[in-house]
């Protein structure tokens, strides 16, 4: 595709969630990403968005009024935790999290408008662990699941695939649609182990009339490239057969990286830029190229930027 057709979402306004010293999930990580796509020969030709925030009925899509509440109350107290000590707050925390899922519901608009074909949200705080009222392991608002409500309702969109490649499995996201067969979660991630948050086996397909719709591949300690690239197209083919989705939607996490200081997988630059190109591949047969890519983990700040432009090349690269 031409990459001005892709849209790229980067904003200042997510340094407004500030956490404490050493804390993995920091400002510098967007400025990091920064850094890849200035130095990227793509990086100038991308379509660049700002963040606006969300209005609360678009969060209320996925969380309950009274959650919102809550964490707008804990922000504006003072407050250093929300709901667990992994989940640092500031005053600046609220505003910031309505511009993720802003950002993100704003490149599902400009695509739905024909504007740019796909896009990437570097975003922060991330999502995919949001259960629907209750913020873990650095997530507050599951963006990702308020964008596929969002297409549901606003856009009609029947069938939406949510690929996440972070090396945590999307506890959040999976809970929010295991009953649904309208939106599919494919989750690779790292398991099992020790690792949080402990769900994601290969037995969690669903529940009710969501049965055959999630589908998770866990991945043992040290797996690298050699196993989990093969595992990855095998896991799309399956969804090919029984689900051709109208859009994708992607948690693209990269603390599944060999350096990743939070994680024991072992993954390289190539295994991204192949979830790109496969991903690309997928949205290209049946979503009309409709990608939204949104970032979620990746903590090993020199590679960081590296690792998101190389799985985007992939994904410009096929769609
Ligand atoms: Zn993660």
């Amino acid at each position: 595709m031409d990459p001005k057709r892709f849209g790229f979402l980067i904003d200042p306004i997510y340094d407004a969630h500030e956490t404490e010293e050493e804390h993995p999930e920091c400002a510098r990580r967007i400025r990091a990403i920064q850094a890849g796509l200035d130095s990227h020969r793509f990086g100038p030709m991308f379509k660049r968005f700002q963040a606006g925030s969300a209005d609360m009925d678009a969060i209320q899509l996925v969380h309950s009024k009274e959650y919102i509440q809550e964490f707008r109350s804990a922000c504006q107290s003072g407050l250093s935790y929300f709901h667990s000590y992994d989940n640092c707050i500031s005053e600046g925390s609220f505003e910031a999290a309505c511009h993720a899922v802003g950002g993100v519901l704003g490149h599902l608009e400009a695509v739905m408008a024909e504007e740019i074909d796909s896009g990437f949200c570097a975003i922060r705080p991330p999502g995919h662990h949001a259960e629907r009222n209750k913020a873990m392991g650095f997530c507050y608002f599951n963006n990702v699941a308020i964008a596929a409500r969002y297409l549901k309702s606003r856009y009609s969109v029947e069938k939406v695939l949510i690929v996440d490649f972070d090396v945590h499995h999307g506890n959040g996201t999976q809970h929010i649609f295991e009953e649904e067969p309208s939106v599919f979660y494919f989750s690779v991630h790292e398991h099992p182990s020790f690792l949080f948050p402990g769900t994601g086996r290969r037995s969690e397909v669903g529940i009710g009339a969501g049965k055959g719709f999630t589908l998770n591949v866990p991945m043992p300690p040290s797996t690298g490239d050699d196993r989990v690239l093969p595992a990855f197209d095998y896991a799309l083919e399956q969804i090919t057969e029984v689900f051709k989705a109208d859009f994708v939607l992607v948690s693209a996490g990269f603390d599944a990286y060999e350096h990743d200081p939070l994680a024991h997988l072992n993954f390289t630059e190539k295994a991204y830029e192949h979830f790109g190109r496969q991903i690309g591949a997928y949205a290209r047969a049946f979503s009309k190229g409709r990608v939204i890519s949104v970032l979620e983990g990746g903590y090993f700040l020199p590679k960081l930027g590296d690792l998101c432009m190389a799985y985007i090349e992939g994904l410009v690269h096929t769609l």
